[in-house]
């Protein structure tokens, strides 16, 4: 009953997605991603080429598009889009008729540290979601619909609020999802987040790699039982060995490593073999050397993504900052998409509480994701130098109005705790890691 409700629910919204799905699945061999990539490529020059002011020039100059007709084969000619020019030709970048179509504003910290608008179409997030719905099905053999779920991630407008309201409850009591707020980790919210899950009995808990961990780790600690899941998903954040060890070892059940961003959605999910599958229907993916060159099997490379169906903003060959081991074009579980062995790159730390709880990095992404839409930040990085002293370093557009900065001060304070220093350092530049990127979140507090 519940189930049938929910799926009419879904049609009566427009969020059906099984004719994305079945497209997905019609998708049996190479050949056929290879067709279905071509027309969706074509499809998505052809539309950047007349609307996308950015691209036109660029593509003038390469011969891409020549009466109508669209010469892949000039696609690897089209420089790399960087975060920095995402950044700086936003406008030139967004599609001259993107009113006419369904869109939503979506922003990123990324792991170099400069969180970066972007638009992207309902149509997009209807991929999204059938891709998930694939990942699920066919390579963890769970229907994500009816499963019981309990997602472990980031809700800031709950943090602040204080409650998720009746709405939210409602349609989360029908998804068949309780959420868990990862961004409050103190020992209470822990223990009730092990009562929950020890009451619900999820089949799959989803979450960032980190929360999990901690999670895991303090359940050690306390010696809980703690309910074991069919599957364990963690996303968001690099999964460690070590991480992977311990949350399957207290969650006595697996753990599956899912690779994804803001700007490219779902871009690949580990399998049953250990392989990472790249969802090539959803995101036509590169990986190439420091000469842009194309990587072999074993060898590592940059991640460069061009998402196959974002008209409104279309990113084409974006690097987003990551790099990967390409895996093996055979998987042994049999599922015919390309794989990945190990990505890396994703660079967050934990920031660690008197108490012994944590605040995930991901918590100042979307706290400066904020003043980077009102346009007043163009970089940040967040540093915890002591348990109750945070500095801020802050490449500004503008001046940062004071309510502004109340505001983030407040937020910080709510969840590092009210004895909290806060110190802003507005800077030119943010300097770099030692491997060359920038920590958007740095802990000098060591446990
Ligand atoms: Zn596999």
């Amino acid at each position: 009953m519940k189930n049938t409700l929910r799926e009419l629910i879904i049609i009566l919204k427009g969020e059906d997605v099984k004719k994305e799905y079945q497209e997905i699945q019609n998708i049996q061999n190479l050949h056929d991603m290879q067709k279905f990539q071509q027309k969706y490529l074509e499809k998505l020059i052809l539309h950047t080429y007349k609307n996308v002011p950015y691209y036109q020039n660029i593509f003038d100059r390469i011969n891409i598009v020549t009466n109508e007709k669209v010469n892949l084969t000039k696609f690897k000619e089209i420089p790399l889009l960087t975060k920095e020019l995402l950044r700086k030709h936003q406008n030139e970048l967004t599609s001259t008729d993107y009113q006419t179509r369904k869109w939503y504003y979506n922003s990123s910290g990324g792991s170099t540290g400069d969180p970066t608008r972007f638009i992207q179409d309902t149509i997009y997030k209807k991929w999204y979601s059938a891709t998930n719905r694939y990942y699920y099905q066919e390579l963890l053999q769970i229907n994500e619909n009816n499963a019981r779920k309990i997602f472990l991630w980031g809700s800031p407008q709950d943090l602040f609020k204080g409650s998720v309201g009746f709405k939210n409850n409602l349609k989360n009591w029908f998804s068949n999802i309780r959420f868990l707020n990862s961004f409050k980790m103190t020992e209470n919210d822990m223990k009730s987040y092990i009562h929950s899950i020890n009451t619900y009995r999820p089949d799959l808990i989803r979450g960032y790699a980190g929360a999990l961990y901690e999670l895991a780790l303090f359940s050690e600690k306390q010696n809980t039982k703690m309910f074991s899941p069919k599957k364990i998903v963690c996303s968001a954040e690099t999964l460690t060995n070590d991480m992977r060890t311990k949350i399957e070892s207290v969650f006595g059940t697996k753990v599956y490593d899912f690779y994804g961003s803001r700007e490219t959605a779902s871009i690949a999910g580990e399998c049953k073999k250990g392989l990472i599958h790249i969802f090539s229907f959803n995101n036509y993916v590169e990986r190439l050397d420091q000469n842009n060159n194309p990587v072999t099997e074993g060898e590592e490379g940059r991640v460069i993504i061009t998402p196959l169906h974002n008209l409104s903003m279309p990113l084409i060959r974006y690097e987003l900052g990551d790099v990967a081991i390409l895996g093996l074009k055979e998987c042994p579980c049999g599922n015919h998409l390309p794989t990945l062995r190990k990505i890396s790159g994703r660079l967050e730390e934990q920031f660690i509480k008197k108490d012994g709880s944590i605040v995930i990095g991901y918590f100042f992404v979307h706290l400066f994701g904020v003043l980077l839409n009102k346009g007043f930040i163009k970089q940040f990085q967040v540093v915890q130098e002591d348990y109750d002293r945070i500095r801020i370093r802050a490449v500004l557009n503008k001046e940062l109005p004071e309510p502004e900065k109340n505001e983030i001060e407040q937020k910080i304070r709510v969840t590092m705790g009210q004895d909290c220093t806060i110190l802003w350092d507005y800077v030119d530049t943010i300097s770099k890691t030692n491997s060359g990127k920038y920590l958007y979140t740095q802990s000098l507090v060591k446990r």
